[in-house]
C-alpha cells in the first residue's frame, strides 16, 4: 500500500484487512453493508482503487465511476425493488468522513426528501 492508502479505512476493507459485510463485488468495485444504516438497505459502493472522492474519480478513471453506478444498480435491485437513492458525500462540510470515494445505495422504503 502507498502512503496514502495504508491508513485508509476503505483500502484496508477492499484489502480484507478489516471486516465487511459484502453484499456484491465487480471486477474493479465491492458494496457491503454501511456499519450505522440510515435506511433497510444501506450499502457503500467502493471503487479497489484508492481515489478521494467523486470528482477525482470522474475526472481520472470515467469507467470505473460507471462500474460504480452500476454496481449499486445491482444492489438495490438484489436486496430491494430496485428504485434507490445513490449519494456521493464530497467534502467535510457535505458530510464526507471517510476520503476514498463511496456512493451510499439507499433503498428499501419510501424516501423522503430533506437532504440539507
Ligand atoms: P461519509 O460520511 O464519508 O459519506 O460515509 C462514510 C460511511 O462509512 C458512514 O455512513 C459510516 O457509517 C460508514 N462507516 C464508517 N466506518 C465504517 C466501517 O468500519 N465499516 C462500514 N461497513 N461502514 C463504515
Ligand atoms: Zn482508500
Amino acid at each position: 500500500m502507498s502512503a496514502e492508502t495504508e491508513d485508509c479505512l476503505f483500502c484496508k476493507i477492499v484489502a480484507g484487512q478489516l471486516p465487511a459485510d459484502v453484499v456484491a463485488t465487480s471486477e474493479r468495485s465491492i458494496a457491503f453493508r454501511d456499519i450505522d444504516p440510515q435506511a433497510p438497505v444501506h450499502c457503500l459502493v467502493v471503487p479497489r482503487e484508492h481515489h478521494g472522492d467523486v470528482a477525482v474519480l470522474a475526472a481520472a478513471d470515467p469507467a470505473l465511476l460507471a462500474d460504480m453506478v452500476a454496481l449499486a444498480d445491482e444492489v438495490a435491485g438484489d436486496l430491494a425493488d430496485g428504485q434507490y437513492r445513490l449519494i456521493f458525500n464530497s467534502g467535510p462540510r457535505a458530510g464526507q468522513s471517510v476520503f476514498h470515494v463511496h456512493g451510499h445505495v439507499i433503498s428499501g422504503k419510501q424516501l423522503g426528501w430533506t437532504p440539507a
